[in-house]
């Protein structure tokens, strides 16, 4: 029997996410069979450099043995049982261990399957906290600039990018945007962080909650501040009685290098959001994570109707615990942070090289997470029609690197778990990648 027709099959039936079909039509995708550490692998054996952990997910890297072991463990058990009336070990012992290592003051887990709904459940929880429990005026969020906080309406909501929530707009909950800086410790951010408190000064009466991504505004092209800037920001909504969600769906699991962003912060948050490391890359979960008096301000004899009324029906996967604990485990047992320290430091040094090219309007980087700004030799933006981040990335595929861009900024954020000698190859492929496309040379 011939091999099918994979590509022209995808084609005919699959609608991708965030994808033009147009423009993917004219494409042959790249189908991809296996993986193996940091690498993925098609259906004729070539191996290509996961640039961006399967989407920020991958931790360990991809197969690794003791995640699969866990996964096989769970499996010979059960693979679902809900925890809607009933319970199960792995989601006890996970939430047990999620709380050991998270900031201070946090002690419930709220479990749901992805980073979009951690983030609503967070909203809702914060709303309806602040409903039952004193100041039903608290009706509105506050959010940062640019911020990226999922594509549930809810988390859209909370959101401000343009490209992606315009359309929108009139079925979302109207917020207070706060500004939020491009990169970290300008004169910018001080003038935007002066504007900051003045908005929280005039609206905190009304705020249920304030949602923030930690440092690391990603799904804006790598924004990133001070931890600075978001201190004093989230201590000043503190004192206005507003509730602290951290997002860190995206920054949480080491890719800073510490284990969770707000550790860098030094505010303990009121809920914090995470998904994408927490099941380092095997399987959706999220969990979203609120303090001892949130969780009383729902209790009530049943009659009242004080309970949480959200849940998902894969909430809490057995599966996706089991793999989640040893992904935790992992992280002390192969001293995954320190690791990442040194890559971290690995990459700075290649990043200064890349900055050197013409093309290469600016960096932002920190942990593993990176950020790469182009722009046509005299500074001036490409234009959007040249698609000039999509092209690099097509370009880096050729060389066996996966990237992809957030229009023309190029992300790049490795599992924690790459060696010195992969980062070498991912970030010569992306020199070479930016030199194929803008034929810019150093
Ligand atoms: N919050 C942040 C900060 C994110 O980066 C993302 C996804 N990139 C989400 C929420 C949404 O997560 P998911 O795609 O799993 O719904």
């Amino acid at each position: 029997m011939n091999a099918p027709d994979l590509p022209s099959q995808d084609l005919s039936c699959l609608w991708h996410p965030f994808t033009q079909h147009l423009e993917w039509q004219g494409m042959e995708p790249l189908v991809i069979h296996e993986a193996e550490g940091c690498w993925l692998i098609d259906g004729e054996g070539h191996r290509y450099l996961d640039g961006i952990s399967s989407l920020w997910t991958n931790v360990h890297g991809h197969r690794h043995p003791e995640l699969d072991e866990a996964l096989r463990i769970q499996l010979g058990k059960v693979a679902h049982s809900t925890l809607l009336g009933l319970t199960h070990p792995p989601a006890i012992t996970l939430a047990k261990e999620l709380l050991r290592r998270a900031p201070e003051g946090l002690t419930r887990v709220f479990y749901s399957d992805n980073g979009s709904t951690a983030v609503e459940v967070a909203l809702k929880m914060a709303f309806q906290y602040q409903q039952q429990n004193g100041a039903p005026d608290r009706t509105r969020f506050a959010s940062l600039s640019d911020a990226y906080h999922g594509d549930t309406l809810g988390s859209v909501s909370v959101g401000s990018i343009e490209l992606f929530h315009r359309i929108y707009r009139p079925l979302l909950f109207n917020g207070v945007a706060l500004p939020a800086p491009t990169h970290p410790g300008t004169p910018e951010e001080e003038s935007m962080l002066a504007r900051g408190l003045e908005l929280l000064d005039a609206h905190g009466h009304e705020l249920a909650a304030l949602v923030v991504e930690p440092l690391v505004q990603g799904a804006a092209g790598m924004k990133m501040h001070s931890p600075r800037f978001l201190k004093t920001l989230m201590e000043r909504a503190r004192e206005l009685g507003v509730l602290l969600i951290a997002d860190e769906v995206a920054v949480g699991f080491g890719r800073l290098g510490t284990l969770f962003a707000m550790e860098k912060v030094g505010v303990a948050p009121d809920f914090l959001c995470v998904a994408k490391g927490l099941g380092a890359g095997y399987l959706p979960i999220a969990a979203t994570l609120a303090p001892e008096a949130v969780y009383e301000g729902f209790l009530g004899d049943p009659e009242t109707h004080r309970q949480f009324f959200h849940g998902h029906t894969f909430t809490g996967n057995p599966l996706a615990c089991a793999v989640a604990l040893r992904s935790l485990e992992l992280f002390e047992s192969e001293d995954v942070l320190a690791h990442v320290g040194r890559l971290e430091a690995h990459l700075a040094g290649k990043l200064e090289t890349l900055g050197r090219l013409p093309s290469v309007a600016s960096i932002c980087h920190q942990g593993v997470m990176i950020g790469i700004d182009l722009t046509s030799a005299e500074g001036t933006p490409f234009p959007p029609g040249r698609r000039v981040g999509h092209q690099v990335a097509m370009a880096a595929r050729g060389h066996g690197v996966i990237l992809r861009p957030l229009g023309d900024t190029l992300v790049i954020n490795p599992p924690l778990s790459m060696t010195m000698d992969e980062a070498d190859v991912l970030m010569d492929a992306t020199y070479a990648a930016i030199q194929d496309v803008t034929g810019s040379t150093s």
